[in-house]
């Protein structure tokens, strides 16, 4: 085993066991011991749940050292290169996501696969949680040694939890996660976010309930790969028969993807465990069929990330600077009074930041 830090070694301390049973519970006792970043890299490319949960706080971490800490850890890991499949979940509340989630998840591990679950939800903050917030909800997945699940960071905007939730992965693949599940609410502009950090997007419906009453916008049908009407169960399962033709129907409306894939339309029962094997088969079958795509797929969202964290920060340090704070307001009302066109405004506004920089 490697010492741990070069700052440990030339001191002479001996290197502590990394992670082992009497460590982890060590570190869980004690909110003083911080590991190092080598140490939780090292517990991480182990695959110990452990170290990878606090490399994950570090991310979530608002403190500037664990943040620094934090970039060092997803740098190391963004390099242990795995084959892994990211797919994104969503459907409105109550569509049964958590529940599939458990039993997919656990389907998955059966069949050997390293499961990790985490959430893209920005408003888990205010609803305390409202996704995977309560793990109750998916008890068989929480005790499975092969899988791995954690709540949306909170207290972020949409922004925020994205970028943590991204970087996340980076970490969970490190750890030999090989399938990483990412649930999100269709009901805003989340799903956009996790549309472009997977490789896959399902989208879950229900039957019998029309798309302005579950709350899906048209773009969402328009990004899903595969749309699984859930549910389809005892009485229910005659509407979802009808359901599965009508979405079929409506699909055939949209543009061909680039990748050539053509979305299907399936129906399952969480609760009942049926029609899970053959998303997963069919998931299987997009694999195949768009594999050529399946690595520039990756690039193209690697350059989307880099654009979009820029344009983040370009506004959050042009919002956060006080004389623009000041002079907005001003400006503001000159606009909306015709004293100054936006145009010139915004010149103004802008080059206070630029004479600052
Ligand atoms: P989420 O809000 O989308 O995560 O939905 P949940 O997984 O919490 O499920 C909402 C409700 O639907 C719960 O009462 C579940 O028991 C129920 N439910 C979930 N999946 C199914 C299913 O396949 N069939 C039936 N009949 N009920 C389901």
């Amino acid at each position: 085993m490697k010492p741990i830090s070069a700052l440990e070694e030339k001191k002479g301390v001996k290197a502590p066991e990394i992670f082992s049973a009497s460590s982890i519970s060590k570190i869980k006792s004690s909110r003083k011991i911080q590991p190092s970043a080598t140490e939780l890299i090292e517990g991480i490319i182990k695959g110990n749940k452990t170290a990878l949960s606090r490399a994950i706080t570090l991310i979530e971490s608002k403190n500037q050292e664990h943040l620094k800490k934090a970039n060092t850890i997803i740098d190391t890991c963004l390099k242990e290169q795995k084959n892994t499949l990211r797919i994104g979940i969503t459907g409105v509340p109550g569509v049964g996501k958590s529940t599939f989630i458990e039993v997919f998840g656990t389907y998955l591990t059966s069949l050997g696969k390293k499961v990790a679950v985490l959430a893209v939800d920005p408003t888990s903050s205010l609803s305390k949680g409202s996704i995977l917030g309560d793990k109750t909800r998916m008890e068989a997945l929480v005790k499975d040694d092969a899988a791995f699940i954690r709540p949306s960071p909170s207290g972020e905007s949409l922004g925020g939890v994205a970028r943590k939730t991204r970087e996340s992965i980076v970490l969970c693949e490190a750890a030999g996660f090989d399938i990483i599940l990412i649930e999100t609410v269709g009901v805003g502009q989340s799903e956009t976010a996790v549309h472009s950090m997977v490789d896959f997007f399902l989208l879950l419906k229900l039957a019998g309930a029309g798309d302005e009453l579950q709350g899906i916008k048209r773009g969402i049908m328009e990004m899903a790969d595969i749309i699984a009407i859930n549910k389809a169960d005892g009485k229910n399962k005659q509407a979802a028969k009808i359901a599965k033709v009508e979405f079929s129907r409506a699909l055939h409306l949209y543009p061909p993807k680039e990748n050539g894939w053509i979305p299907n339309v399936l129906q399952c029962s969480a609760i009942e465990n049926t029609g899970i094997d053959s998303i997963w088969e069919t998931i299987q079958e997009y694999l195949t069929k768009t594999e050529p795509f399946f690595k520039e797929k990756r690039k193209q969202q690697n350059k989307y990330w880099l654009l979009q964290t820029i344009d983040d920060q370009l506004k959050t340090n042009f919002y956060n600077h006080k004389k623009v704070q000041e002079q907005l307001k001003v400006l503001t009302d000159e606009v909306m009074n015709n004293q100054i066109s936006p145009f010139i405004a915004a010149e103004q506004l802008l080059s206070i930041q630029q004479k600052k920089d």
